[in-house]
């Protein structure tokens, strides 16, 4: 059979099944309510503004007001052919039924209209994420509230940001996300004097994750510093904590001893462990830090967590699938590729596919909204079916294995590793 034949039928099998989404950051419904008014405040929560800024648009722009095609127009379409506008791009032609094409001055005011009516309705999450995505379940990295339970339990389960622990040695601080440790302690109702505080409001942290029915932990400190950690004993630790203006080594001595401490807890609740690595959805950072081979020893000596590569590692995808390959408690989360770029996923599933066991791939749509969960998902499921009819068509696959694999890696894998 023809290539075109093979995905055509595999993408009609794709539309009809459910999905088991590893990973999203969606905004409370109300909040979107509140804030998705037109195309510029969905924006605003896109990965396409990342692009707007590569091309020279000032971030300012995106915190002091509601703007629109006035000040879009100087940058978006200088992003008009990346992954992350064309991601957006299917999704509001799918979801809102508006005529393919770029973004311009004639479509703006219609489609901000569309946005603005469809996040007014108090079905949309529904429509979007039941009735046309079809998840079964979506793993939530609330990060603006680490073990925070204002998450809608229909759509779904935490997955409990460390993040804000690493920064621990000062907890009256504002991390980057806006999270301060005191603040969560007095809500949660917790001392947080000492040291010894700190590291029991971690267990509450888990404990708490797991009584809401999270799934796992996750780390996104590449988003900080390198990947390579280092032991540092307790002693040391506690010395740095409180201290006033630690220096850059103790406080990459402090990170360093979290992460052991979020191992342990991973250990002890019997938690996978997600890890950001590769590029960041950011307009600064050193590229190099987020190599996922610095995590190889750490793998190693921890045989018992089952760590997960996020975003493959892009564009270290090649270590992070050789990593999955070696090592028994290395999985692959192939979220955020087919969006950064098709053409990348394209190559990098062919390989993947060649390398990686089945049964360690997933993938997670890693939208703020709704709209670029469902645009994530239509751009996965495109790369997806035409990696697997290529394979089909050169006869390196059968249609059933074909199939097989597909539900294997948008929910039967993840169904496996994530509820047991
Ligand atoms: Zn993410």
């Amino acid at each position: 059979m023809k290539r075109e034949a093979v995905q055509t039928l595999l993408l009609d099998a794709a539309k009809g099944m459910s999905v088991f989404n590893t990973h999203e950051h969606i905004i409370p419904q109300r909040e979107a309510q509140r804030t998705i008014r037109d195309l510029w405040s969905l924006f605003r929560i896109c990965y396409v503004r990342l692009d707007m800024i590569s091309a020279g648009m000032s971030p300012s722009l995106w915190e002091e007001g509601d703007y629109g095609w006035e000040e879009a127009s100087p940058y978006l379409p200088a992003a008009a052919h990346t992954g992350y506008y064309r991601m957006l791009q299917g999704a509001l032609e799918d979801l809102f039924g508006i005529a393919p094409g770029p973004w311009t001055k004639s479509n703006w005011e219609e489609l901000s209209a569309a946005i603005a009516r469809a996040n007014a309705a108090p079905d949309w999450y529904e429509v979007v994420l039941k009735e046309k995505a079809n998840y079964e379940l979506s793993i939530l990295d609330q990060y603006w509230s680490p073990g925070g339970d204002d998450f809608d339990p229909r759509y779904f389960r935490p997955t409990l940001r460390v993040d804000v622990f690493f920064n621990g040695y000062d907890v009256q601080a504002l991390d980057r996300n806006g999270n301060c440790l005191a603040a969560m302690a007095s809500e949660w109702g917790v001392p947080l004097e000492s040291f010894d505080d700190l590291l029991a409001m971690f267990d509450l942290a888990f404990q708490r994750t797991v009584d809401q029915g999270g799934l796992c932990a996750k780390l996104a400190m590449a988003y900080e510093r390198d990947l390579t950690f280092n032991p540092v004993s307790r002693k040391r630790a506690a010395a740095i904590f409180g201290k006033v203006n630690p220096s850059p080594q103790e406080i990459r001595e402090f990170q360093d001893f979290m992460l052991y401490e979020t191992l342990a807890r991973c250990q002890r609740f019997r938690l996978p462990l997600q890890i950001h690595t590769g590029m960041l959805a950011r307009n600064q950072h050193s590229l190099a830090h987020t190599n996922p081979v610095q995590l190889n020893q750490l793998f190693l000596d921890y045989p018992d967590i089952k760590f997960i590569l996020f975003h493959t590692g892009y564009p270290y995808w090649r270590e992070g699938a050789i990593l999955a390959k070696m090592l028994p408690n290395v999985y692959y989360d192939l979220c955020w590729l087919p969006v950064i770029s098709p053409a990348a996923a394209d190559r990098a599933f062919d390989e993947i596919l060649d390398l990686v066991p089945a049964n360690k791939l997933m993938w997670g749509g890693d939208g703020h909204s709704v709209e670029e969960s469902y645009g994530a998902l239509l751009a996965m499921r495109k790369v997806l079916t035409k990696v697997l009819a290529r394979k089909v068509a050169a006869g390196e696959l059968s249609f059933p294995s074909a199939l097989e694999l597909m539900q294997g890696i948008l929910s039967l894998n993840a169904r496996r590793l994530f509820l047991k």
